[in-house]
């Protein structure tokens, strides 16, 4: 893994296909609700949250306790999912872009594999922080920085997407980065 390419947030799929592994890092963007306007005069909590990279997430409604989903693509020739939404076509089939469909990933999975990152060139996250290849329920694999108690992070070890802090826009808008955080065992 090089550590050059890690950022923070929501890796890409490897794309094994190709000779030179891509890795490109993005991030992502908890709610945070505040005194806002609904309606004539009416004044209401309701949440006023964005995606730190909306065209990657899809957030859940306001005031839903749902997970954020994860924003891919389907091919419509050949039904390979992908993520990142790829901009020149189907890596699988050749097919053209426009035959890649906008499709929603569930951010529920299984690590693949883990590490934990004690440098890299972004002030954020803080290190040390850990990060993990990701196989998606939705069969996409990607990468993502853990949150929460990584302690029992490890390969079969299932997660889940959550959103987490990251800034707050000039006009208040709480901006927030996907992470993943390790499904505790039922007891
Ligand atoms: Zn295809």
């Amino acid at each position: 893994m090089s550590r050059a390419r890690l950022t923070s947030g929501l890796g890409v799929t490897e794309r094994a296909s190709s000779s030179s592994v891509v890795r490109l890092w993005v991030d992502l963007g908890p709610p945070a609700f505040r005194l806002g306007r609904r309606g004539f005069g009416s004044v209401a909590l309701v949440p006023d949250v964005r995606a730190r990279y909306p065209q990657l997430i899809r957030l859940a409604e306001a005031g839903s306790a749902s997970p954020p989903m994860i924003v891919g693509q389907a091919c419509q020739a050949c039904g390979r999912r992908s993520f990142p939404p790829d901009p020149y076509g189907c890596e699988a089939c050749g097919a053209a872009v426009d035959q890649l469909a906008r499709t929603e990933l569930a951010a529920t999975g299984v690590i693949h594999a883990v590490a934990t990152v004690h440098r890299h060139h972004h002030p954020r996250p803080e290190t040390p922080f850990t990060v993990a290849t990701i196989v998606l329920d939705d069969g996409v694999t990607l990468k993502g920085v853990l949150t929460g108690d990584t302690s029992a992070a490890g390969v079969g070890i299932r997660v889940r997407g959550v959103t987490v802090p990251w800034d707050t826009d000039d006009d208040g808008t709480e901006v927030v980065d996907l992470r993943f955080e390790v499904v505790p065992e039922p007891s």
